[in-house]
């Protein structure tokens, strides 16, 4: 058997963390197994499902290294096969046409609540007569399909990563509705019937997602029995829980990959932290791994039950981890775009190894590559404002001094880390003054602050574009 499995995102939003993060072990499994992983497009919301989501999902499940082999498939094409299957149910006597209307319905709920019973639809139209269903037609009521649930029947699946589950008909709510209606003799097909008919079409053997399908997936083998076809097996993986325990939300700040691409995140930082979002690898110490590592060890028995915890620190880790130990051209090229957006000017001397040098110096206090937007400003600004501190070191005794003897040594020489070190030596010597000083004083003339990168090599990276003489002097003329 070859396995084959399914990511199947609405495209009612942007991708959702949860989304990929059941991208990610489907991926996984598919890999592990040398499988086949598929792309499907659940679109037949057609309020509600965008073009531009499509286009959002597809870039982030690319970007994060979640290649498919097939699709992507978009169900709103696919339409014939659903009404197909609509049909064959008819025919077969497994639904029936309901012409229930909604007031109807409220009122039964209605009933339902006051003897404190849990609302159900009472399955009231299963056996109309030719002539009752002609008399609602010519009311013009309107009619969906429902698919027959017997409430005696007990549905069991052994779920790969909750063991046995049993769900009994009567819990299902009744009949399930699986078209609207519609123009059209078969309505429109909904979520949990098409979605059945497409995974049965595309020969999915494994259907793995979140646990919040888990009701669906009891009334889907229902299906998958009517429509004669054999039952694949369920993985149900555990939510993402923020670190209070609740359902992770728009509240925590966290939505979609997009979201996290933006905030600085690396997709090998992500998705190696969605990895470990409900999954841990034999040797639990292992914390860094690739994508094709994680697959080489994933299974499902080491899948949680529990939620998924997600801990912001940990991920913060994990990518200054993928930053860190990053090619120095590969993380200027992944830095660049955040400079640009912040209006950064690449002019006066800013080229390639200037920029690449400035990543030197900048990369190991990276967490997200947006920190380097922060870091890096004092070197695409001419001129720098002094913070507090620095203006205090700016008028330390013999600082104005130190910095005139720098601006003289310094002359027109060209600048290099020894000459930088020996300028420092002899201005130490010249003025008779500790070196702390002149370093102190030094750093808040170029960077305007007390604290920050390694200062020779900010030195040299400004005499690069040539703003230590103006920011020396600058200092000089503030200080007075
Ligand atoms: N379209 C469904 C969703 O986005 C797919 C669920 C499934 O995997 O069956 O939740």
């Amino acid at each position: 058997m070859t396995v084959r499995v399914r990511i199947a995102p609405s495209p009612t939003g942007n991708l959702h963390i949860g989304t990929a993060r059941t991208a990610v072990f489907n991926w996984l499994f598919a890999r592990h197994h040398g499988g086949k992983f598929i792309l499907r497009i659940e679109d037949t919301d057609l309020e509600r499902s965008r073009p531009e989501y499509t286009e959002n999902i597809l870039t982030g499940l690319s970007w994060l290294g979640l290649n498919w082999d097939e699709g992507p498939y978009f169900q709103s094409q696919r339409l014939d096969l659903y009404k197909q299957a609509v049909e064959k149910l008819l025919e077969q006597g497994l639904a029936y046409r309901c012409y229930t209307t909604s007031e109807e319905l409220e009122a039964l709920r209605e009933a339902q609540k006051a003897r404190g019973e849990a609302p159900r639809y009472d399955n009231r139209h299963r056996n109309l007569t030719p002539e009752q269903e002609a008399a609602y037609k010519a009311e013009g009521r309107s009619f969906v399909i429902r698919f027959k649930i017997e409430d005696e029947r007990e549905i069991v699946w052994n779920d790969l990563v909750r063991g046995t589950m049993s769900w009994r008909g009567s819990d299902l709510g009744g009949d399930m509705v699986i078209a609207r209606a519609s123009e059209e003799g078969t309505g429109q097909p909904l979520y949990n019937f098409v979605v059945v008919v497409d995974d049965i079409d595309m020969q999915i053997t494994h259907i793995i997602r979140g646990e919040d399908h888990i009701a669906n997936t009891a009334k889907q083998i229902l299906l998958y029995e009517a429509l004669g076809a054999k039952i694949p097996e369920f993985a149900h993986s555990p939510l993402i829980l923020n670190m209070e325990g609740r359902k992770l939300s728009k509240r925590d700040g966290v939505t979609s990959i997009s979201d996290f691409k933006q905030m600085g995140f690396t997709p090998e930082g992500l998705v190696n932290y969605m990895t470990l979002l409900g999954w841990s690898p034999p040797d639990s110490t292992q914390e860094i791994f690739t994508l094709e590592a994680a697959a080489k060890e994933f299974g499902f028995e080491r899948v949680n039950k529990a939620g998924a915890k997600f801990d912001w620190a940990k991920l913060d880790w994990l990518n200054s981890q993928y930053i860190h130990n990053m090619p120095i051209d590969k993380l200027t090229d992944l830095v660049i775009p955040y400079w640009q957006e912040a209006g950064y000017k690449f002019d006066g001397g800013r080229e390639r190894p200037w920029l690449e040098q400035l990543v030197t110096l900048i990369s190991q206090s990276l967490t997200r590559l947006v920190d380097a937007v922060a870091i890096s400003q004092l070197f695409f600004s001419d001129t720098v404002e002094f913070s507090d501190e620095a203006s205090q070191q700016l008028k330390q005794e013999g600082s104005v001094a130190a910095l005139k003897e720098i601006l003289t040594v310094l002359e027109n020489q060209p600048l290099s880390e020894a000459i930088a070190q020996d300028i420092i030596k002899q201005v130490v010597k010249a003025q008779n003054v500790k070196k702390g000083l002149v370093m102190r004083s030094l750093r808040a003339a170029l960077t305007g602050d007390v604290h920050g990168p390694d200062l020779i090599q900010s030195w040299l990276l400004l005499n690069q574009i040539g703003l230590d003489k103006l920011r020396l002097n600058a200092a000089i003329a503030a200080a007075n």
